[in-house]
């Protein structure tokens, strides 16, 4: 087996496309030195180990040490420099990277191959001394921490006495003979923590720096991250072993990363920071504030040294050149590493750049329209949750600033809440039911979970790149990062700015679109659904077969389906109409009611307000379809539960406290999810029905004359077994329409239809279609009846499916194609064997999730229903189906 690929010079045995087997950081290194662009010769080591390694004990295949020498021996042709030799020394960084990218996740370790020896090589043939002693000294800290577990503290508090000692503030104002002194307190310091001397063999660096990458696999950082983006355990890592370039050589080396666009606007520039005399990750640590790739994105308020354009113009120009070859070959915006070693550039990285939802349409659109991809490309390069963050507020610009401190504008949107300053703080808050802002001098990849639960993130060092900022964009959560005039103190638990102090708890927003932090909560608004978002959705509408409706009640929700594009309305849940304060009164009266006759009284005065509650939806509608279901819940819920409230309730209606406690025992019911609910009311108490019908078609014929626009209502029956139950409603619901047929003189078009949510209901489809003219699958009960499990009991034990993978994820989110899919499938067949052009949707929470509604477009459904919120994200979902 071919355990190990090499690449460099040109050219490489890897390529893009080998992405499973290289991971992406060793396919992209494979691909960049085969497209004849800078990359230092290296070698990748395949994910296939890392199964291997899990599977056989941690142990590697017998033919990897033999693969992992002629490795060795490719980069040392290419480079003229000898692994471990003394006088010139090969050195290697040796860098995970797995399937997906995992920012942050796993540990690289640079300048392997030093040692006592190898270092006077390396400071004799650089003739830089210095340059060579920092390189060691930063080595024996990254390999001491990742592959030895001696935590970099330890080095650090050797560095910063260092430092105070001879008075300087910058590390780079240590000379040779501090740094040497420096490693020889880094090598005491090892053998002190772990009782053996720094390795000094080379080989045995290499094996186990290799090792400490496979293990990290498993180390809890990683294992939260897979598990936060649904990233298989099975895919394992690969390790890529590359010769070091330096960006620590002096004043024309630096280290930087970039984005060919900005991740955060999408602007098509290029974009990002470096470092002069700097190595790795020194951008990213926050360690020293960077300076801006370009002019132009110099950031306001960064008015740190120059840019890379004026600083070192031949770099940047050519870097400019390599941006470009990279983001017309991968077609997409590229995030990229680099090192600038004595003023020639060397690319580590590339790969597609995470970015924020807006920046995502935004490239999309305009790669579309630069011709670099299609439209249906674009379609389907955006995530269609992502929508969810332009859909929210922002801070409302009129609303007063009071500005606390201004940092930068890392990752858009606003965001409030009480603040917080360690990860678990936020927990233990959130947990408790309140909204934080997680406060951190800088974040690391073991602040994931505390800002996986706070609103928005804010930071006190590092820039637009910094790990704050990356991840926050990831998340989608509002990020300022950066703020220098802030003072965290996280034992105290307060943030001070010129004098002003804030505590645990207090109240802060933070708009992440300007930087700014500001007291208290201040006003949001409602986003602008124009621009880019329009021309996707646009697209995206072209491609769709499937229809998109809302679910909605109230005028508001109706308003904002349409304004989220919205075709109509599959799901309008009438009990909520009757909560209303002037009404319950009625409902209650007519629960209460000991006949019929007392019943209809009743329902008489609750007519108008139905009648109302129709006519504003149609209005809003303008003739759109609307799916109007009747009343389903248990008639308890409307009753009063505790004493006080039963004693109020019958003080205000006259009546009796015992009768209201007996009717009220009376309708109870041990499990309300299968009882006296649904179309078993309206056979119980058809005159219910008939007063819904009559609100339904009365309101049809007022809305059609106001807005000049016919109203097809479609009256749903919900909960329906079989025929006989359906045709029972739908014989009162069609005399009630003759009557006011006859009483108006106007002529009704309506359709009567089920939700089709019982299991027997999906087998008995062909006879239900026989007299129903729609199915709306209620896939929320359907899931409930046909997996027998109660949604509202399900927290309990759900869980354990999930997690134990007996389920492959929770069935009342993404609909459970193996069984309760089936029982849609079969509906559907049956419905249409009956009546071919019955119309077929789904309402419900699975109307909104993309994988559910990737399904709903298999099976051949007419549309999918969601809440207005989730319209733009159906939308998408269904025109990605489509492609
Ligand atoms: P991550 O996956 O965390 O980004 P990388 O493997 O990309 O880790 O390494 C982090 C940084 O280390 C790189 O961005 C680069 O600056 C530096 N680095 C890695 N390999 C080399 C190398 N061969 N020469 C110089 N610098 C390197
Ligand atoms: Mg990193
Ligand atoms: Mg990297």
């Amino acid at each position: 087996t071919k355990w190990v690929l090499t690449f460099g010079d040109g050219r490489a045995e890897g390529r893009a496309e080998l992405r499973e087997l290289l991971g992406g950081k060793g396919a992209n290194l494979a691909e960049m030195a085969n497209l004849g662009l800078p990359v230092p010769p290296g070698f990748t080591v395949t994910t296939e180990v890392c199964t291997h390694y899990y599977a056989n004990g941690r142990s590697y295949p017998t033919e990897l040490q033999a693969q992992v020498d002629a490795g060795l021996d490719h980069i040392q042709a290419i480079t003229g420099r000898v692994f471990g030799d003394a006088v010139n020394p090969l050195l290697v960084s040796v860098r995970s990277g797995s399937r997906a990218s995992m920012p942050g996740m796993m540990d690289t370790i640079l300048n392997l191959g030093l040692n006592d020896q190898t270092v006077a090589g390396l400071a004799e043939g650089s003739g830089n001394p210095r340059f060579a002693y920092d390189s060691y000294r930063r080595f024996i800290q990254m390999y001491s921490n990742v592959v030895l577990g001696v935590g970099h503290h330890s080095f650090e508090d050797i560095l910063e006495t260092a430092k105070e000692k001879k008075g300087v503030v910058e590390d780079t104002d240590l000379t040779a003979d501090d740094l040497l002194a420096l490693v020889a307190s880094y090598k005491a310091k090892v053998l002190k923590e772990t009782g053996e001397p720094f390795p000094q063999d080379p080989r045995d660096q290499l094996w186990g720096a290799i090792g400490a990458v496979f293990s990290s696999w498993m180390n809890a950082r990683a294992i939260t991250y897979r598990r936060l983006n649904d990233i298989p355990e099975s895919w394992g890592t690969a390790v890529n072993v590359q010769a070091m370039v330096f960006g620590n050589m002096g004043d024309t080396s630096a280290t930087g990363v970039a984005f060919t666009r900005n991740p955060s606007t999408g602007e098509n520039r290029l974009y990002g920071e470096f470092l002069v005399n700097a190595q790795g990750e020194d951008v990213v640590a926050g360690i020293r504030t960077p300076q801006p790739i370009t002019e132009a994105s110099r950031i306001e308020g960064n008015v740190a040294a120059p840019s890379l354009e004026k600083r070192l113009p031949e770099v940047f120009t050519e870097f400019v050149r390599v941006s470009n070859v990279l983001e017309k070959h991968y077609r997409d915006m590229q995030d990229l590493e680099f090192t600038v070693e004595r003023g020639k550039l060397w690319m580590l990285q590339a790969r597609n750049g995470k970015r924020t939802a807006k920046a995502a349409l935004k490239i999309a659109v305009d790669l579309a329209s630069e011709g670099l991809i299609t439209r249906d490309e674009a379609v389907a390069r955006i995530d269609p949750p992502s929508l969810d963050q332009l859909l929210h507020p922002t801070i409302d610009p009129k609303a007063e600033r009071k500005v606390i401190a201004t940092g930068l504008p890392a990752s858009p949107g606003a965001a409030q809440g009480e603040l917080v300053f360690s990860s678990e703080d936020a927990e233990v808050a959130v947990a408790a039911g309140k909204k934080v802002i997680l406060a951190r001098t800088e974040t690391s990849p073991e602040d994931i979970h505390g800002m996986h639960v706070s609103e928005g993130i804010l930071t006190t060092r590092g820039g637009m790149t910094s790990h704050a900022a990356v991840v926050a964009r990831g998340m989608g959560k509002p990020c300022v990062s950066g703020a220098g005039m802030l003072r965290i103190d996280e034992k105290s638990g307060t943030l001070t700015v010129t004098g002003r102090v804030f505590k645990a708890g207090d109240v802060v927003t933070i708009d992440g679109s300007t930087g700014q932090v500001l007291e208290g909560a201040v006003a949001m608004v409602q986003p602008e659904l124009s621009g880019d978002f329009a021309t996707l959705m646009r697209w995206a509408d072209e491609v769709r077969r499937m229809g998109v409706r809302a679910n909605a009640e109230t005028p508001d929700d109706a308003r904002a389906a349409r304004r989220f594009g919205a075709e109509g309305i599959g799901l309008s849940r009438t009990e909520h109409m009757f909560f209303d304060e002037s009404r319950i009164v009625s409902v209650r009266e007519m629960i209460l009611a000991d006949d019929e006759a007392g019943r209809r009284k009743a329902l008489g005065q609750l007519l108008p307000f139905q009648r109302a509650d129709f006519v504003a939806l149609f209005e809003i509608m303008k003739g759109l379809p609307v799916t109007i279901r009747l009343l389903d819940p248990p008639l308890h819920e409307f009753l009063p539960h505790t004493e006080k409230d039963m004693a109020e309730v019958s003080a205000a209606m006259g009546v009796d406290v015992e009768k209201l406690r007996a009717r009220a025992a009376e309708l109870s019911e041990f499990n309300p999810m299968l009882g006296f609910r649904g179309c078993r009311l309206a056979i119980a108490y058809p005159e219910i029905a008939e007063m819904q019908a009559r609100a339904i078609f009365e309101a049809a014929i007022e809305a059609a004359k106001s807005t000049g626009a016919p109203v097809t209502p479609e009256v749903m029956v919900p909960l329906v077994m079989g025929r006989p139950d359906f045709d029972f409603v739908k014989a009162r619901i069609d005399a009630v329409a003759k009557l006011v047929e006859e009483e108006t003189g106007e002529k009704l078009v309506y359709q009567v239809g089920t939700m089709i949510e019982l299991p027997r209901a999906c087998l008995k489809a062909d006879e239900i279609a026989e007299t129903a003219e729609f199915f709306s699958f209620g896939t929320n009960d359907l899931t409930q009846t046909a997996l027998g499990i109660s949604r509202d009991d399900a927290a309990t034990f759900l869980k354990h499916y999930t997690d134990k993978h007996l389920l492959p994820s929770d069935p009342f989110v993404t609909i459970d194609r193996e069984g309760v899919g089936e029982l849609v499938v079969l509906g559907v067949e049956r419905g249409r064997a009956v009546r071919p052009k019955i119309k077929l949707g789904i309402c419900g929470e699975h109307g909104g999730d993309p994988a559910s509604i990737a399904f709903c477009e298999e099976i051949g459904l007419d549309y999918v229903s969601c809440s207005p919120y989730r319209v733009p994200i159906a939308r998408l979902a269904a025109a990605q189906a489509a492609l």
